[in-house]
């Protein structure tokens, strides 16, 4: 399982700014990086938010929604 806590930064993002991103969405969910595509993936929805010159941008304008709605892997806990 991915355990972000005492990781160094993903996806350029510090540590701290890890623990205070949310998701925009109603669910205002915690978010994962997703190293592959270097996006941010909201844990609930399933929106992906771009990151630019380090900077999240959580913003549903320029949110991508999964092809399939909500992606059941990212919602699985145990
Ligand atoms: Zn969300």
């Amino acid at each position: 399982m991915t355990d972000l806590t005492g990781r160094p930064a993903s996806l350029g993002i510090s540590a701290d700014l890890w623990e205070i991103l949310a998701c925009p969405c109603p669910a205002h969910a915690p978010v994962v990086p997703d190293e592959a595509t270097g996006r941010i993936v909201c844990t609930e929805c399933g929106r992906s938010f771009p990151v630019r010159d380090g900077i999240p941008v959580m913003l549903l304008d320029e949110a991508t929604l999964p092809p399939d709605g909500v992606q059941g892997d990212l919602l699985a806990e145990g």
